[in-house]
């Protein structure tokens, strides 16, 4: 019988990705979302891609009785937990509006769970927890650095939470999947990012110039101790990043972990300056940026990236786009959107 997947914040950046790879994989899947930083276009274009209506409700995980209802009205077998606030710098604004959305919203989420008789719960984490490293690349044991923002913070408690809850449970099963930088779109240019507003991260930032949009490229900082001085990370294709998720579903799924709380890194192994970055993509892309140094960003680390040796033997997962594919479909994605 088919298993279904209830991706909530499915609607969203990595979330209509996800969506897209699990129905390929043959699941079903249930998205939820309360539109609170997206619209309809990313959810619109996961069923172009798929040819189907997917299920949607709109909700948010916060209202405790609206998760009552949607795990009585379907059976699900396992979550996505993706819907969470992701702006790092409103965060430090607007700590309890994140300790508020992404806490208690995985709070009511688990909870709901167990009343049904359990779950298989996947978070979705992020590398942020680990803060500078101190040795290169990181590892999932390797140590998690106190929080430099309540984002951040709201992803370590999660993590804890779902650990915790795991322990005392044993009718939930979780993984935490820790992101490294997911960037680019789908290939079909049908779903991508769509940032609200000035894009914080790296790659809107640059497919924006290179429409128009935006006059001007800030590279923070050239003064890091690396080989051209500015930051390194390892920049992960969201298809890519989408696929772990379908491998970490399916282990949990068949049944297949080694122990009922498992954590992977989801990332290249490949560290990629930011100036590479720029580099690459006007070489793939054939277009001239417009960008300048400028003084380094509050709370960036100098380097990470991940050793991704863990999910590439447990999940059977490897990144497999380059960054010149992924660098041309976020431009392909722009240009899209750029005709909406
Ligand atoms: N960055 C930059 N200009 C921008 C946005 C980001 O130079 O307009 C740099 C940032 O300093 C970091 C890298 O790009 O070194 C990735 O930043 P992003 O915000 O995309 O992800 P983060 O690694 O902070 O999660």
């Amino acid at each position: 019988m088919k298993k279904t997947v209830l991706v909530s914040g499915g609607a969203g950046f990595i979330g209509s990705h996800v969506t897209v790879e699990l129905i390929e994989a043959g699941y079903d899947v249930v998205i939820a979302d309360n539109f609170s930083n997206c619209d309809l276009t990313n959810y619109n274009g996961a069923c172009a891609i798929t040819g189907r209506k997917l299920p949607l409700v709109e909700m948010d995980f916060c209202d405790p009785e609206a998760v009552e209802k949607l795990f009585s009205d379907y059976k699900i077998d396992a979550v996505i937990h993706f819907a969470a606030f992701k702006a790092v710098g409103e965060s430090v604004w607007e700590p309890l509006k994140y300790y508020r959305n992404n806490v208690e919203s995985f709070i009511n989420l688990l909870e709901t769970a167990e009343r049904h008789g359990g779950c298989n719960v996947l978070f979705s984490s992020s590398a942020t927890v680990y803060g500078e490293p101190e040795e290169l690349p990181v590892t999932e044991k390797s140590p998690r650095q106190p929080a430099t923002s309540p984002y951040g913070n709201t992803k370590q408690i999660c993590e804890d939470m779902l650990r915790d809850t795991v322990k005392a449970k044993p009718v939930i099963k979780g993984i935490a999947l820790r992101y490294f930088n997911p960037i680019g779109a789908h290939p079909s240019a049908l779903i991508g990012e769509l940032p609200r507003g000035v894009p914080n991260n790296l790659v809107p930032f640059i497919t924006q110039t290179a429409i128009g949009k935006r006059e001007c490229l800030s590279i923070f900082g050239n003064d890091y101790p690396t080989e051209d001085g500015t930051c390194l990370r390892d920049y992960i294709d969201v298809v890519d990043l989408a696929k772990a998720h379908v491998y970490a579903v399916r282990r949990m799924l068949e049944g297949k972990m080694k122990e009922d709380y498992e954590i992977f890194n989801v990332g290249t192994g490949r560290p990629v300056s930011v100036l590479e970055l720029v580099k690459t993509f006007e070489k793939v892309n054939g277009v001239k940026l417009n960008w300048k140094y400028a003084p380094r960003r509050a709370g960036d680390v100098t380097a990470i990236w991940a050793d991704p040796t863990i999910a590439n033997k447990e999940l059977g997962w490897k990144a497999e786009r380059t960054v010149e594919e992924t660098l041309a479909a976020a431009w392909a994605w722009e240009k899209r959107v750029a005709e909406m």
